[in-house]
């Protein structure tokens, strides 16, 4: 390298983005950053951005300071069909999504990515220049991966359940609460006797039977539970889930909705 004598504010700088997480993946400009970093004194950076800083990482040593009003958690993108990993920060308190990064044990971002039972601290070392890490491993994710914390965040995003409030297709819609949503769809009745409409709807309940066929004209057609029907789907474990869900019910219509 060109020079081991460098001030410490020019460590500092060229610090700022190799020796701390505030991001996944942020760190990730250069490899003069991990010459430097072997040579100098490990000083923690300053935040510049206004996140706090979930861990630093010594440079030198490797060690792990974590910052416990941060909560870093590993999970799986929904941006688009990929599932990707992806990395959450959030504050300790609840309610504050900092940011959305890649997961540096998946390999849709990482290569190498992280051993399953690799401990947490080394995915943090893993996104620093520490001990030959970083450049390596690293962990990121797409714009539109990156972008979901704003899915996350804006206001109109639907947090609870919504209840066609008006005729069908007029697009009124009422929130309910959780304990009426399962009460109605399990019990049925007349759910929309407040807009008018008098047809009782069948909940849950009164197709719960595998025994009384369907219809018994067309035995082929199983069991009344069969009237129960599951279209949906997703390869990030809800179709799984559903699918248990449907068999244990006692039908067998549970549908994937790609392609329909
Ligand atoms: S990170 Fe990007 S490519 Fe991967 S699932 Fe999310 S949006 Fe899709």
């Amino acid at each position: 390298m060109e020079s081991t004598k460098m001030s410490r504010r020019s460590f500092l700088a060229a610090m700022g983005a190799a020796g701390a997480l505030s991001v996944a993946g942020v760190g990730i400009s250069g490899q003069s950053h991990k010459a430097l970093a072997a040579d100098a004194d490990f000083a923690a950076p300053a935040t510049g951005h206004g996140q706090p800083l979930e861990a630093s990482v010594d440079p030198k040593t490797g060690d792990v300071s974590i910052n416990e009003d941060v909560i870093v958690r590993y999970s799986a993108c929904l941006g688009c069909y990929s599932s990707c990993g992806n990395r959450l920060k959030l504050s300790r308190d609840g309610g504050t999504l900092y940011s959305v990064g890649g997961n540096p044990y998946n390999p849709s971002c990482a290569n190498p990515y992280l051993p399953f039972e690799a401990p947490l601290e080394d995915a943090y070392r893993s996104m620093s220049y520490a001990n030959g890490y970083g450049n390596s491993t690293r962990g990121t994710s797409c714009g539109r991966g990156q972008a979901t914390q704003d899915g996350y965040g804006q206001p109109d995003r639907i947090t609870m359940p919504l209840k066609r409030a008006g005729a069908r297709g007029e697009g009124k819609w009422k929130p309910i609460s959780w304990d009426q949503l399962i009460k109605e769809v399990t019990e049925g009745g007349k759910l929309f006797a407040d807009i008018g409409e008098d047809q009782e709807i069948e909940g849950f309940l009164s197709i719960h039977d595998t025994e009384t066929p369907l219809n018994p004209d067309e035995p082929t057609l199983g069991p009344k539970s069969n009237q129960f029907v599951l279209l949906g789907g997703r390869g990030d474990g809800r179709t799984t889930f559903g699918g248990r869900f449907a068999n244990c019910f006692g039908s067998i219509n549970q549908y994937g909705h790609a392609s329909t």
